[in-house]
């Protein structure tokens, strides 16, 4: 008898430490409950790879969670991409939908409205510059969106909330890592010069205090016409006369051609600084893809920079 009252006991406590939990992580008004397909699967979809990475590390262990994505993971980032049939019925079927916003995802902007009782948008509360939606690519921005999407599932999927936050938290511990890392080889070379090739970078040039000097593609595929590239070479090769150093990317998802006639005309090296946007999907080492591709871009940052 009294092994069952203590049980009850400790199922009614357990149940008041979950509510308390629950509601610690609460910003808004409750949420619907995101009708689960079958008992035990809860169907969560990124619109893209940088947020699906994060997903695997949030989601890591949990049964019943099956994650997709929208785009294929090589598409890179979303600014051209166009909406399949088998996208939109990815967006209906799924519990959680989860996009990067801060007009990433223009293209499904009607969409996401239909979705919005279970939609999470992971650069929500992050100071935006310029209306930049590149958030991910600076540690920052990625601790933000990690601790955004985190908040988000917890509230939609209060059952697997204490796991959220568990991996969440060992999730933030190596991006504290990778930021310590990253200021580590970086911060001596605060104030000096970049040119990238699509506006991907603001973010991280502001976190390690670089200058963008120029950038060769607004967005992708707008390639510089012919009197544009030639105002950019002369921009560049005037900072250069200076003395000052500058550093020329391209990016390992999009054609270097642009990047090699600046690199012809000032004689600069091209250098690879990748956004995190594309990557396999099923290999183990997917889970620390964005990680190992920061670390590079420190890695290779440095050595443009100290030429
Ligand atoms: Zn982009």
């Amino acid at each position: 008898m009294a092994f069952t009252i203590n049980r009850k006991k400790i199922a009614f406590f357990m149940a008041s430490l979950l509510v308390l939990l629950s509601s610690c992580t609460q910003k808004k008004a409750p949420a619907v409950q995101p009708e689960k397909t079958d008992e035990n699967t809860i169907k969560i979809t990124a619109t893209f790879y940088p947020l699906y990475v994060l997903l695997l590390n949030i989601t890591d262990g949990i049964d019943g969670v099956e994650l997709s994505m929208l785009a294929p993971p090589d598409t890179g980032c979303l600014h051209d991409y166009q909406l399949t049939t088998k996208d939109m019925k990815k967006i209906e079927s799924c519990n959680i939908l989860v996009a990067n916003g801060s007009g990433m995802e223009d293209f499904i902007e009607k969409i996401l409205e239909t979705k919005k009782d279970s939609l999470i948008i992971a650069s929500e509360g992050f100071e935006l510059t310029d209306n930049n939606s590149h958030v991910w690519v600076s540690p920052t921005g990625a601790i933000h969106e990690t601790q955004r999407v985190v908040e988000g599932l917890s509230h939609l999927d209060p059952s697997n909330a204490t796991k959220y936050v568990m991996n969440g938290n060992a999730y933030l511990a190596k991006l504290q890592n990778l930021s310590s890392y990253m200021h580590s080889l970086l911060d001596e070379f605060s104030g000096e010069k970049i040119v990238t090739f699509h506006e991907a970078f603001p973010y991280f040039a502001s976190e390690f205090n670089l200058q963008i000097a120029s950038v060769i593609e607004r967005e992708p595929g707008e390639v510089p016409g012919p009197k544009e590239l030639k105002e950019q070479i002369s921009e560049i090769n005037s900072i250069l006369s200076g003395g000052t150093k500058i550093a020329l990317f391209a990016e390992p998802q999009y054609s270097y051609s642009t990047a090699e006639i600046i690199a012809k005309e000032t004689g600069l090296k091209v250098f690879e600084l990748d956004p995190c946007v594309t990557g396999k999907i099923d290999a183990p080492e997917a889970k620390d893809s964005y990680i190992s591709a920061m670390k590079k871009n420190a890695e290779v940052l440095r050595e443009a920079l100290s030429k």
